[in-house]
């Protein structure tokens, strides 16, 4: 019997669509540098070089824009691009003298030029009220507003090392540790639409995804439906993707918050997580104008006090938390707490604290 091949799923290989420089000099760069913001400047053991020019996009792109993006690559570039995880759009040149035109094409069109090295790079964002079923919030709306105030900072280097932001539009999901993170936050329980319970939701499913184990089942009116213990419940917000009629979206409890000093790397430091240093924030599209300005607050704090290759986490590790919050002028109230009885396992993780 002939063999059963595998389903090939995941990401498909890339290597058929790289710069014909990059994929003959592929693992084989002998070092880059940047001649300007925006531009990187790869050179290979074999003498080859490539000039890459970044350029921010909103990631969520309609035809007409990414034709554009794509003209561009075919007139001013050598016809591939690529996107970085902050949704940079970046055209790779193997001539000198097409950069300087490229910069000026990509500016012209509405598209700046920067995000390397030091600068505040684009904000990675969730998918929002666009593709996905349980946002309490717009993450692309949330960057835009946030991004127009930065666009300074996005096209110069002038951080004392590079600013990762991002956005999530639901508590659990998507986002990841960011030096600064804008975070949905529900402050209610769901509401529960008990006549449509039993015909949407798979209630043992439900009852399985709460991880504070708040969630019963209950016949209500002699239907069968699901109840919530408010008084264990956490609002984080699970129990509505697999169970819609558990709605936790509300306009007015459903908040922002502000997390800060995550990061993956290991340079220089260990990666950390984020801790939540502003909270209950008003979701208050379209501009956000209260979310946006203690991100800036916080930003601009750091840039004036960190040392030279200070991450956020570094700079906050120097001078302490409590100063950072009398720096940012940021109040540290209860509700920045982590009283969760499973935060034992959290606390546990310093040498400090045993129980
Ligand atoms: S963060 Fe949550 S709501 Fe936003 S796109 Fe991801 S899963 Fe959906
Ligand atoms: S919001 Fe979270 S903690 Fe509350 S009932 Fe739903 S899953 Fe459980």
């Amino acid at each position: 019997m002939a063999m059963r091949q595998p389903i090939e799923s995941g990401v498909p290989d890339n290597k058929p669509f790289l710069h014909p420089t990059l994929a003959k000099n592929y693992g084989n760069w002998k070092y880059h540098d940047r001649p300007r913001p925006g531009v990187l400047h790869h050179v290979s053991h074999s003498g080859d070089e490539v000039w890459s020019v970044r350029a921010g996009t909103q990631r969520q792109m309609d035809v007409y824009t990414i034709r554009k993006l794509c003209d561009i690559a075919d007139t001013y570039a050598e016809g591939h691009v690529r996107f970085t995880i902050r949704s940079n759009i970046e055209f790779m040149v193997s001539d000198p003298n097409k950069v300087a035109p490229l910069i000026e094409a990509l500016q012209s069109n509405g598209f700046p030029v920067g995000g390397t090295g030091n600068s505040v790079s684009m904000i990675a964002h969730t998918q929002g009220w666009l593709h996905c079923d349980i946002p309490g919030t717009d993450a692309s709306g949330a960057v835009k507003a946030l991004m127009d105030d930065l666009y300074e900072e996005f096209i110069r280097e002038e951080m004392p090392n590079r600013v990762h932001l991002s956005t999530s539009c639901c508590e659990i999901n998507c986002g990841g540790q960011a030096d600064i993170a804008i975070i949905v936050q529900h402050t209610k329980p769901p509401k529960i639409n008990h006549d449509l319970v039993a015909n949407v939701c798979e209630r043992p499913a439900v009852v399985a995804r709460c991880p504070v184990a708040a969630i019963r089942p209950a016949l209500v009116n002699g239907k069968p439906s699901l109840e919530v213990d408010e008084k264990k419940c956490i609002c984080c917000g699970a129990c509505y993707p697999p169970c819609p009629p558990m709605q936790i979206n509300d306009p007015e409890h459903s908040k922002l918050a502000i997390w800060v000093g995550g990061k993956n790397s290991n340079a220089r430091g260990k990666p950390t997580f984020m801790k939540m240093v502003a909270s209950g924030l008003p979701n208050n599209p379209p501009r956000w104008p209260e979310v946006s300005a203690v991100v800036k607050k916080i930003l601009y704090t750091y840039k004036a006090d960190a040392r030279s290759w200070e991450r956020l986490s570094d700079w906050v590790e120097r001078i302490g938390w409590p100063r950072f919050f009398e720096k940012c002028d940021l109040p540290f109230t209860k509700y920045l707490i982590d009283d969760w009885r499973g935060s034992r396992a959290n606390l546990n993780a310093s040498t400090h604290i045993r129980f």
